[in-house]
């Protein structure tokens, strides 16, 4: 049996409380299904690395980050960094772009028993994560926005055939794994060439998957779609910004932010990426919710299982869903649920719940 090396980078605000809170909750669910213990690789990113390092992101982690196939990652604040780093350099943004991390898998799905605009929302919204309106982003350098003179702003989108037909092929993978329903979301009727470039190759790639049912919509009227009809998607594959939009929209249509899990991936590596940030407000405290890191961290572990094809990973990954959900079945949660169980708690109540489920 394979033993895994994973990173931790725990990150600001909420971060040291919600990513101890995942690795808690992994190890309990990594011993469940059998699988060997996870070996922890601790990593130094954002404020604590600037005291330590000098550097939010030291050329010594993403040396170490190289090595390993797979990390979680807590929230980043770095308007709040010391000058001159402050603002400078997001780490989130530095290590997708440094690994090419260009499928952003995000789900959005409610749990049973707690508040959602959509009862029984279940859909994934794959977002391209390197290219599309957030030049800044792009692997493409030197074609970000741009000021010809002091009153004029101009920023350009760069999509790629190879690019989009990576992320639909990504999609389709996991749409034939769900309910084999795929939603292709652009703009082709205003921007033909990028966007319209965006539909095709996902419509030249669905070729490939005849069991999988496609149909398209422009970003402007799939946000009245999925507020009014959230639980008819599946799976919905779009450029970065559009896909930036939605997800938060998805997100809060399911429940809320505190719930809503992501994951950033090549073909090679994955990082756990809660979607909500460090909320620096409420740090320090124990009242973080959790369950967005740990289910970011199931689905780190399902990738990693179907990639390595470990079904010890996969099934881990199902013993946290199935404890999350009865844990806040059973009427605990955290202060953003209506509840008064710390993080820390919290994670113990799933970890217990995961040993039980086995
Ligand atoms: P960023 O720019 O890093 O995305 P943001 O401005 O979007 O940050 P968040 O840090 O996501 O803001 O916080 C938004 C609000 O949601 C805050 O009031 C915060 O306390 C709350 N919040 C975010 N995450 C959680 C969580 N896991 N549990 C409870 N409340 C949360
Ligand atoms: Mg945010």
């Amino acid at each position: 049996m394979t033993s895994y090396r994973l990173g931790v980078l725990e990150g600001d605000g909420i971060g040291p409380e919600i990513v101890p809170a995942a690795v808690l909750v992994l190890d309990a669910a990594l011993a469940a299904a059998g699988a060997p213990p996870v070996d922890w690789v601790e990593l130094p990113l954002g404020a604590s690395a600037i005291d330590t390092h000098g550097d939010a992101v030291p050329a010594s982690t993403l040396a170490a980050l190289a090595e390993l196939d797979a990390w979680l990652l807590g929230p980043h604040d770095s308007a709040a960094y010391p000058e001159p780093h402050r603002g400078k350099l997001n780490p989130s943004g530095t290590i997708r772009k440094h690994f090419d991390l260009f499928a952003n898998i995000r789900p959005a799905k409610s749990l049973e028993g707690a508040y959602a605009i959509v009862p029984r929302t279940d859909l994934v919204i794959v977002r391209e994560n390197t290219q599309g309106f957030y030049a800044d982003r792009s692997t493409y350098r030197g074609s970000g926005e741009f000021m010809p003179s002091p009153d004029v702003a101009i920023a350009m989108g760069i999509i790629t055939r190879p690019a989009v037909e990576r992320i639909a092929v990504e999609a389709f993978e996991l749409a034939s794994r769900r309910r084999g329903k795929l939603t292709i979301v652009h703009k082709a009727n205003v921007l033909k060439l990028t966007t319209g470039m965006f539909r095709d190759v996902c419509r030249e790639v669905a070729a490939r998957y005849p069991d999988v049912a496609v149909d398209d919509f422009h970003i402007d009227a799939m946000t009245v779609h999925l507020v009014r009809r959230a639980n008819d998607f599946d799976v919905i594959v779009t450029e970065n910004m559009f896909g930036d939009i939605l997800s938060d929209l998805a997100g809060e249509i399911a429940g809320s932010l505190g719930i809503a899990p992501s994951i950033n991936a090549s073909h090679e590596r994955a990082m756990a990426q809660a979607a909500h940030g460090s909320a620096p407000d409420i740090a320090g405290q124990d009242v973080a919710n959790p369950i967005a890191m740990i289910l970011s961290s199931a689905m780190l572990l399902d990738w990693l299982g179907t990639r390595r094809q470990d079904p010890a990973l996969t099934q881990a990954a199902a013993l946290i869903d199935a404890a999350v959900a009865t844990t806040v079945g059973a009427g605990t949660r955290t202060r953003d649920m209506g509840g008064t169980t710390g993080t820390r708690a919290f994670a113990e109540a799933v970890a217990a719940g995961v040993k039980k489920a086995r």
